[in-house]
């Protein structure tokens, strides 16, 4: 079921890891970013735009990671893009015949593998190194290509309706994950949040890639939570921070895995 969070964007909530699709309204179609998880909730999305008489015209990944480069034929063969550096990581990962499966049996959780379409994941096209705006007939949606999470990784910025897709920055339930094959993956992580702090004042409405959205005032609150969790693994305390350990959110365990698993990366590198 679609949700509208502003003016002409819509969100559609996975059950898969709280996962949000988002939905822009253009004028001949819509822009679909990251458009889900399991193939019955694309199907039921691809209903829903063709119920409102929308074609899919564009679509975007904000990064290279499997939960955010599915598609369903039911959208069509509109243009998927994705930042250069993410797409060139994408091609390289699935160059080989056996990727997806791999993909499938060490990535995927085993409960849903079956019901993740593979078929069409990551055919993402990268737009040129610097590239400002997602090409397409609708409102502007700025371009903030940073390197935190996953290289190429990008939130997006549409200015004129006061949102702010964050892919997997900025979330409520999900600590900071690091892209700990980076050389610096602490300082790119600080960098990012600073060029997110630098547009925050624009926002009105924080859509993170898993996790709930935000009001304006959730903007800078997360951005200093996360900053408080990379700023204490940086200086090798151990972050105290509710998104992990007895206080987080009941099905989000997994979390803690991966902080245990940051601190033994960081602690070897
Ligand atoms: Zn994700």
């Amino acid at each position: 079921m679609l949700k509208q969070v502003a003016e002409g964007v819509l969100i559609h909530e996975s059950e898969f890891c709280q996962s949000n699709a988002v939905v822009v309204h253009g004028r001949a179609g819509v822009l679909l970013i990251d458009p889900g998880v399991l193939g019955d909730e694309m199907a039921a999305l691809a209903d829903d735009l063709r119920e409102l008489g929308q074609p899919v015209v564009a679509g975007f990944s904000t990064h290279p990671h499997w939960d955010h480069l599915l598609w369903h034929a039911r959208f069509g063969a509109a243009p998927r893009y994705g930042t250069a550096r993410g797409a060139a990581f994408v091609r390289d990962r699935l160059s080989d015949p056996g990727a997806k499966a791999r993909i499938a049996a060490q990535l995927i959780p085993p409960d849903i593998a079956g019901q993740v379409p593979l078929d069409l994941m990551g055919l993402i096209t990268g737009l040129p190194a610097e590239t400002a705006q997602i090409p397409w007939d609708g409102p502007e949606v700025r371009i903030i290509e940073h390197q935190a999470h996953a290289p190429g990784h990008a939130a997006l910025l549409i200015e004129e309706r006061g949102v702010l897709v964050a892919g997997d920055m900025l979330s409520d339930v999900l600590i900071p994950m690091l892209d700990l094959n980076a050389a610096d993956p602490i300082e790119d992580y600080l960098a990012a949040l600073r060029l997110l702090e630098g547009v925050a004042g624009d926002v009105d409405v924080l859509v993170p890639g898993h996790g709930s959205i935000g009001g304006a005032d959730q903007v800078q609150a997360r951005i200093d939570q996360d900053r408080a969790y990379v700023d204490a693994l940086r200086d090798a305390h151990v972050p105290s921070d509710p998104r992990v350990g007895p206080s987080a959110k009941s099905g989000w365990e997994w979390v803690s895995d991966v902080h245990a698993g940051q601190l033994q990366g960081l602690a070897r590198g």
